[in-house]
């Protein structure tokens, strides 16, 4: 079964998607991870994308959509959690199409509910690994020692799109782009809602059930 994670920015998608890797053996294609890492390794396309990243803008539909294709395609049968894409109507059509051309499908497209106030403050105590990538919140899940990976070692840091004027933004180009994806998925038939509060394997806990169904 493969599924789709969406929701707000700071909704958990990327903690809840590393949960279903580890417990329940899917691959993970998340567009933020790959273009961050493009970021990293400074290649033409991370270049290019970490103008409107670091904005909070979206990346244009296309390059996104090549990025997922090769993503599908380099996996063969084993299934898969989309967390991050699609984020606009034009990238869920472009979904429909890649996913077609390959004979597969989406059983379910999880919306990951959470207010908005709450996002906010998710969002900018968030701090993430340099290395490995895991997440920590400054209250909420702070690293033993300040600054440090608990997993790795490695050093946190503060994302540039997780400091204020890029989070309202973001929440803005949601609301704008990405929220019309609830009647989307709800018109094709695999929507379904999920609440994002409470503790992380608790939400969990509550997408397995659907998963399981
Ligand atoms: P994320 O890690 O999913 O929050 O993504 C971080 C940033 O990467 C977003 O704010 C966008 O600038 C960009 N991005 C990630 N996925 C997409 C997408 N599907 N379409 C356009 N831009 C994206």
């Amino acid at each position: 079964m493969n599924i789709l994670l969406f929701g707000p920015p700071g909704a958990g998608k990327g903690t809840q998607s590393a949960l279903l890797v580890e417990k329940d053996g899917y691959a993970h294609i998340s567009t933020g991870d790959i273009l961050r890492a493009a970021i990293k390794n400074e290649t033409p396309l991370g270049l290019e994308a970490k103008k409107q990243i670091d904005k909070g803008e979206l990346v244009p539909d296309e390059v996104v959509t090549g990025l997922v294709d090769e993503a599908i395609s380099s996996l063969g049968q084993q299934p898969f959690i989309l967390d991050g894409f699609p984020r606009t109507v034009v990238q869920a059509e472009n979904l429909d199409e890649i996913l077609k051309n390959k004979d597969k499908k989406i059983s379910k497209a999880i919306f990951l509910d959470v207010d908005t106030n709450f996002l906010v403050k998710r969002l900018s105590g968030r701090r993430v690994c340099k290395s490995c990538g895991a997440s920590y919140h400054v209250d909420a899940s702070p690293t033993k020692v300040e600054g440090i990976c608990d997993k790795c070692s490695g050093q946190t840091y503060q994302r540039t799109d997780d400091e204020p004027s890029a989070i309202n933004k973001r929440l803005e180009v949601y609301e704008q782009q990405t929220s019309p994806l609830k009647s989307y998925y709800i018109e094709v038939g695999n929507f379904v809602k999920v609440d994002g509060l409470g503790s992380f394997p608790e939400v969990y806990g509550r997408i397995k059930e659907l998963i399981e169904v």
